[in-house]
Order: structure tokens, then sequence, then C-alpha cells
């Protein structure tokens, strides 16, 4: 995904996944950037679709690929609790969109 939050909220605003903009929006602070287990650093956001903690790559790489962001399918701490549901729902209402309901003669 191309955007990301820091409140898992609808309505709350998202922002797009460029290394300056995360620096303004969450001054590198935790949560949103914290080491992982293998002591590097890694920064992290909220999925804008289901909430779910997304991680953010490529933030800082000289590749010239455009970053992005990942689910990360387990919990990240102070981020909200990774929920499958919650992301299996929102797949569920992406299908309903793109598929008008059956019609029954
Ligand atoms: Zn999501």
């Amino acid at each position: 995904m191309k955007y990301f939050k820091i409140t898992p909220s609808r309505t709350a605003a998202r922002y797009e996944i460029i290394a300056e903009v995360f620096q303004k929006v969450t001054e590198n602070k935790q949560p949103f950037e914290q080491k992982n287990q293998r002591g590097r650093f890694a920064r992290y956001g909220i999925c804008p679709s289901c909430l779910n903690p997304i991680q953010l790559i490529g933030l800082y790489s000289e590749s010239g690929r455009r970053p992005y962001g990942r689910h990360t399918g387990k919990n990240i701490d102070g981020l909200p609790e990774w929920n499958e549901d919650k992301r299996q729902q929102w797949l569920l209402e992406i299908a309903e969109k793109l598929m008008p309901p059956l019609e029954i003669d």
C-alpha cells in the first residue's frame, strides 16, 4: 500500500509513505520507529483500510524504489493489536464493492 495512518480510526488522516512525510508526522518516535529483534531500526504505521499494523518498507533505502507498506501479521509494541478478523472483514467489503449482488429472478 502507498498510505499509512498514525491513528487507528477510519476517519483519521492518511499519509503518503515517503521519508519526509514519515519524519514530519511521527518525528521518528516510538512506536513508529523502533528496533526489531535483530537490532535494526524498523518503521511502522497503521493500515488505512483495516487499521492493522503495517511495516513501512524501503523508507530510507537508496534503491530508488518506491517505499511501501506491508501488513505485519503480528503484534508490534505500541500499535493496535494484529487482528486478522478486521483484515478479512475489509477484504470482504472490497469484494462486495467490486462484485454487484446477484440478481435473483
Ligand atoms: Zn489492511
